[in-house]
């Protein structure tokens, strides 16, 4: 498959990029012949599918829950237990693998090719993108059991761990990083979600951090200094669930990009080259023998390339390509495609756009839909009414 006619984000110049294999096979200025599949496109960025660092793929039929500003995630935690107990278990009725293939598609449509689920492994056969699931999830220091011996066994000493950590405004969750340190005794990678309350001489400390800092506004009204602790240890992206704030990453990054903490450029890199030598992922970046994960969205004309991506919504995805094959891609590139070539798609709308996506969405919406019928999709199966 060849992508002609593609500006790279950070990269003003147009390419032709062909895939084989699954893989990036050969980047050029000069056109390309490829018998299979060539998508030919106007006024386009491309870049590296999106990598969410935190999800709970299984929690993404949430609506948000919470009315105020919490200290910590356990105030948090025990107070959307108490006050939203009908709304928690009328979602969680619905068989965990069907909330997790939403949580899939909920990541997909905005562009993401790898997620990295936190808790228990998804168990999904062949899912649409990558789920990275090869860390050793901690809940946290409040509400994993025994997490002192979980972290200090031997047979995971090579194996990152992945914590909730310092997710807070005020001295438990300054103190819980310390406690963490203080007990990794094997001294294992430690990455750490949130971070909020992460001072820079902790941040020395930890592999990485993932920042959410949507979530955090919503629960703290506060975020983590990324500012500061980019000097000390990565900064990777997450959005974590819809529990805590929007299924659209891309609002999560205009947030972020809004906080000025991180440059244009730093930010982008939280979400490919960071997070892929983090994870140990082959994918990032593009170029030649990377995983053929590539996403393609439509140009607002005028504007610089960063100021581009930063006002891409899912609307304006136009194809996403995980390892070589095509997830999901917009209605106008349908005439460029074989007719054998959109068999296994399903339509679905997004606001006045529509798009293809691998699978059969349709029925997994009707599917969750008999167990909770007031669930909230931001796709519709229907095409929107003409004005
Ligand atoms: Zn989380």
């Amino acid at each position: 498959m060849i992508l002609q006619n593609v500006h790279i984000v950070g990269d003003e110049a147009a390419v032709n990029i062909q895939m084989s294999d699954g893989k990036i096979a050969e980047i050029s200025d000069t056109v390309l012949t490829d018998d299979n599949l060539t998508l030919t496109f106007k006024d386009a960025l491309i870049f590296p599918g999106l990598i969410n660092s935190h999800d709970h793929l299984d929690f993404n039929l949430f609506s948000p829950l919470g009315n105020r500003t919490y200290r910590n995630y356990t105030e948090w935690g025990n107070y959307i237990h108490k006050e939203y107990k009908n709304e928690i278990a009328g979602v969680l009725k619905i068989p965990i693998a069907l909330r997790s293939e939403w949580g899939v598609y909920k990541n997909l449509i905005c562009g993401v090719t790898t997620v990295v689920n936190h808790g228990e492994r998804s168990r999904l056969v062949d899912p649409l993108i990558t789920i990275f699931e090869d860390s050793h999830c901690l809940h946290s220091v409040h509400f994993e059991k025994y997490w002192k011996l979980k972290l200090n066994n031997p047979l995971k000493k090579d194996i990152p761990v992945n914590i909730h950590i310092g997710e807070g405004d005020d001295y438990l969750s300054f103190t819980e990083i310390n406690k963490l340190i203080q007990y990794n005794l094997l001294k294992r990678g430690l990455i750490g979600i949130h971070a909020v309350s992460m001072s820079a001489e902790q941040a020395e400390k930890f592999e990485a951090i993932v920042w959410c800092p949507e979530s955090n506004y919503f629960l703290l009204n506060k975020t983590a200094r990324v500012d500061e602790l980019e000097k000390h240890t990565k900064i990777l992206f997450g959005t974590d669930s819809t529990l805590t704030g929007s299924w659209d990453i891309w609002e999560h990054l205009r947030l972020a990009r809004k906080t000025g903490m991180l440059t244009d450029e730093k930010l982008y890199r939280s979400l490919n080259q960071n997070p892929a030598d983090t994870w140990g992922l082959n994918s990032g970046s593009i170029t030649l023998g990377k995983n053929a994960d590539l996403v393609v969205a439509g140009r607002r004309p005028g504007k610089s390339s960063y100021d581009a991506f930063y006002k891409i919504t899912p609307e304006d995805i136009q194809l996403v390509v995980h390892k070589g094959e095509i997830r999901l891609f917009d209605e106008c590139l349908l005439p460029q495609l074989h007719e054998n070539q959109s068999e296994g798609y399903s339509r679905v709308f997004l606001n006045d756009t529509c798009k293809y996506v691998k699978g059969d969405l349709p029925v997994l919406i009707r599917k969750i839909r008999a167990y909770q019928p007031d669930v909230c999709f931001p796709v519709t199966l229907n095409e929107p009414a003409q004005l």
